[in-house]
């Protein structure tokens, strides 16, 4: 099979990717070893979030990371095992949670991740295509004094890069949704925020592109042959593909197919869960994050999700019910009237966020490959960064001055 672009990895990088390419007229083939959107992608919490632009490597995040770790119902866990390469990860983290490089990376996530905001806009605008995208804001909530002197903390950094915040009180907060009770005792709001609904976007902007001339071929890619600096074929297990440029946009898999590269892309799974209920007749309007408890409520269409937790297990799929029902016994310690035992569960969810160590997405033309890009590593916001990452992923192939600066962005940036 021959196509111009091959895309390795249909969640919201990949076919966001496919979308602005095909746009720009060019022939995209798409493959995925599972369906389009059984990644990431699929079940997670649905919040477009220029206010998640402080990077998971903050400094305090390592200190406090490691008091969690040995709470079995903490937000954050880290299981425990000789793997060279977690290690290492946790090694680049750890350099990475400073003052200095928050302020650096900061700017960058804001600004990739309003510029994603406005290709949603137009994205929502596409007929046919409904995803429940709401801007309506979001609101990080918090029950305890030190919480909320946290939150107003990160919020005073945000502002400062640009990042539109109002502080709450309680009764500002509870006016946002008058008939759910409230227990928290402050909040900031992020206007500039929305949520919508993952699956949706992803497959609906999938068959709208699928429309429109992009081939989706069920395959997984196992390995490349190259020459002169140049990948001359995609191995898959359904047959060779001939590209002339390839992109990986492969999520928490993506170090595997760098590694048949000889390419290092230190990008840890991090596993999280969700629980989606059908909607209950009360329910807020806004996405709402439980600051203490690190959980996050989003209202999507005729659903309710509750989702959280980060654990670096590798890539490890197994549901551990414990930290499920600890996301399931936060919700209420916030908004009593959402107890799940009144609520009916359609779905539990677990999916890998593919972390970076840097708090950056691995994002470029490959150095070693001419013809090679790489797009991954989007950790919490790959659904926040998809549209801006696929109109990146575009401009790269297309020899086009990026509109977003990707020096510190370079996919081999760590040795
Ligand atoms: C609990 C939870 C809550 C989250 N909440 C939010 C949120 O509110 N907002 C937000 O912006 N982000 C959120 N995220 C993060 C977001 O889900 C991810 O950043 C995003 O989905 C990553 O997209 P991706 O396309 O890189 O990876 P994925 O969606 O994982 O897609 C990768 C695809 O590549 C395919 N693939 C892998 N290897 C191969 C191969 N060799 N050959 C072919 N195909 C291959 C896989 O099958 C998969 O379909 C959350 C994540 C979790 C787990």
């Amino acid at each position: 099979m021959k196509t111009e672009i091959l895309i390795i990895g249909g969640g919201s990088i990949g076919v966001c990717s496919a979308h602005f390419l095909n746009q720009a007229g060019h022939d995209v083939t798409l493959v995925d070893k599972d369906d389009i959107c059984a990644g990431s992608s699929y079940g997670n919490a649905g919040l477009v979030v220029p206010s998640h632009s402080i990077p998971l490597s903050a400094p305090g995040v390592w200190l406090k990371g490691l008091k969690w770790m040995f709470n079995p119902e903490s937000p954050f866990y880290i299981k425990p095992r000789m793997d060279k390469d977690l290690i290492s990860w946790l090694w680049k983290f750890k350099a990475a949670c400073n003052t200095g490089h928050m302020h650096h990376v900061t700017p960058l996530i804001r600004e990739m991740s309003l510029a994603s905001v406005i290709l949603f806009d137009k994205i929502a605008n596409i007929d046919g295509l409904e995803f429940d995208y709401e801007k309506r804001g979001h609101l990080i909530a918090y029950i305890t004094e030190k919480g909320l002197e946290d939150g107003k903390a990160e919020a005073r950094i945000l502002t400062k890069h640009g990042v539109e915040t109002q502080v709450m009180d309680a009764e500002e907060l509870q006016a946002l949704d008058p008939e759910i009770e409230s227990r928290a005792i402050g909040g900031i709001f992020y206007p500039q925020d929305a949520h919508l609904t993952p699956h949706k976007f992803v497959n609906g902007l999938a068959t709208h592109i699928q429309r429109n001339g992009v081939k989706f071929h069920s395959a997984e890619a196992i390995g490349f042959e190259s020459s002169d600096q140049q990948l001359r074929k995609v191995i898959t297990t359904k047959g060779d593909i001939e590209a002339e440029q390839v992109v990986i946009a492969a999520g928490s898999w993506s170090p595997l197919l760098g590694q048949e590269l000889g390419i290092n892309l230190p990008i840890q799974p991090a596993k999280g869960y969700s629980i989606t209920f059908k909607r209950p007749e009360t329910s807020p309007t806004v996405g709402i994050s439980l600051a203490e408890s690190k959980v996050a409520v989003t209202p999507m269409g005729d659903r309710l999700r509750f989702a959280g937790t980060l654990e670096l297990a590798g890539l490890d799929f197994a549901i551990n019910k414990r930290r499920v029902q600890a996301i399931l016994n936060a919700v209420p310690k916030y908004m009593p009237q959402l107890d799940p035992s009144n609520l009916e569960v359609l779905e539990i969810w677990r999916g890998l966020r593919p972390c970076s160590p840097d708090g950056l997405p691995f994002l470029g033309r490959s150095r070693f490959y001419k013809n090679l890009i790489i797009a991954a590593g989007h950790a919490m916001i790959g659904i926040s960064l998809g549209p801006i990452t696929g109109k990146l992923v575009t401009q790269i192939t297309r020899e086009e001055t990026p509109m977003v600066d990707l020096t510190a962005m370079s996919p081999e940036r760590f040795k």
